[in-house]
């Protein structure tokens, strides 16, 4: 399988768009995306974000849109966040330049402004629709939504959307377009509901397998064992003592403890900023771009921002908290490294979160090792406890009674 870009058929325009953003040649995920797509297959690809997915359907997307010559909307895509909608039609921007091509983010929020601007992107002929279900919903009832032209549509994020509980919002969606067009699905694992739902919409898929739930090669991991109460120390204590963080993402999962760290941090003279889907629209953008630009070094967020967002030079991702789910660990983490960079990827762990790690070892076939606090924090150390799994002596206990003597 070819690696360079130069080898697959596309329009010159495209290429320089490569060109201009330093892509040397293909990640495994687009290598095995691209030439399929630009036949013209359907697609089911499980690739994380920070594979470089959304080069891997954009790029066959811009060439098909070339090839027909036409105007107006001819791809839709669907993704479960605003953020990553918006991050998509940025990228739209970058690695489409040369090409002319256009697209329209279209998602939830209060602004009334925005949606008045949604109605209208409808109207006019932006090639590329990249659309949050909710909202495009509503526009489809409100009549405002004329598919009648789709000839690809891409499902990204499909786990994400299947967790949030989209996923009749896109049966409903895909009902609505024309039954002949090629359709791409991505998503970062493959649990049976996202099976189901390929085999449901689409036909004879070619599929596309890498590497799922592994860190990047370029994260290291440092685990803390700490009680609640030692927690915000730790975080002080690594952050004026200890890390050279460039810049950070805390994640936790509540949007409360979010706004707490953050005032705890601001008390402690350390400046920090939250993001979680209890802000206003405008704010979480401002934040992001912000936090992009360099301007905010330490963000406090939720899972809003653990997938699919693609910021440079994230030096730390710190996890106050574990995740229930081993994937969003890999998520979480997956902030930082990006783009074959090198970053850190730091874990606190109290005794209830203990049971999270035994996930994560499973699912990482690796053993955890925890790094001693610093000696002014030993009070707030704990023990690893994590008890034996519930039917561990019993099952033992029926092993021993069925084995032979001899086998002993
Ligand atoms: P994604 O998985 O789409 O979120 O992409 C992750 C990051 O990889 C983005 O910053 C892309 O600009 C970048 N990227 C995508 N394709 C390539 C490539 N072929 N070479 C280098 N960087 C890439």
């Amino acid at each position: 399988m070819s690696e360079l870009f130069g080898d697959l058929k596309l329009d010159p325009s495209i290429i320089e768009g490569i060109e201009s953003l330093g892509f040397e040649k293909m990640t495994p995920v687009q290598a095995g995306t691209i030439p399929p797509a630009l036949d013209g297959k359907n697609i089911i690809a499980c690739a994380q974000t920070g594979t470089g997915k959304t080069a891997a359907y954009l790029l066959p997307l811009f060439q098909h849109i070339l090839e027909t010559k036409r105007t107006g909307h001819s791809c839709l895509i669907i993704v479960p966040t605003r953020e990553l909608a918006v991050q998509i039609d940025q990228q739209v921007v970058g690695l489409g330049y040369f090409t002319g091509i256009s697209s329209f983010p279209i998602y939830g929020g209060s602004d009334s402004e925005n949606f008045s601007a949604q109605k209208k992107a409808l109207d006019n002929k932006s090639e590329i629709i990249i659309a949050t279900p909710g909202r495009l919903i509503m526009l489809m009832k409100l009549g405002r939504a004329n598919f009648d032209s789709i000839n690809h549509f891409v499902l990204d994020e499909a786990d994400k959307m299947l967790e949030m509980g989209f996923i009749d919002d896109i049966t409903f969606i895909e009902k609505q377009l024309p039954r002949k067009k090629q359709t791409m699905m991505f998503s970062a694992t493959m649990p049976p509901k996202i099976r189901e739902l390929a085999k449901r919409i689409l036909n004879e898929p070619v599929e596309v397998n890498i590497a799922v739930s592994k860190l990047a090669g370029g994260i290291s991991e440092d685990f803390y064992l700490v009680g609640d109460g030692g927690k915000i120390k730790l975080l002080e204590y690594l952050l004026t003592k200890k890390e050279d963080v460039e810049s950070m993402i805390i994640f936790t999962g509540r949007k409360d403890s979010a706004d707490q760290i953050t005032r705890n941090l601001r008390k402690r003279g350390i400046k920090a900023t939250t993001l979680h889907s209890g802000k206003e629209q405008v704010e979480r953008e401002k934040t992001l771009q912000e936090f992009k630009n360099k301007k905010i070094r330490i963000l406090v967020a939720t899972n809003v921002v653990s997938r699919g967002i693609d910021i440079e030079g994230i030096s730390h991702v710190l996890n106050y908290d574990v995740p229930q789910d081993p994937e969003d660990y890999i998520h979480r983490a997956g902030r930082t490294a990006r783009a074959e960079r090198k970053g850190k990827a730091i874990t606190f762990v109290n005794i209830e979160e203990q049971k999270n790690i035994v996930k994560l070892e499973r699912l990482n076939k690796k053993k955890t090792e925890f790094k001693d606090l610093p000696k002014e924090l030993r009070e707030y150390g704990i023990q690893w406890q994590q008890r034996k799994p519930k039917n561990f002596n019993r099952n033992r206990n029926k092993n021993f009674r069925r084995r032979p003597k001899r086998n002993r």
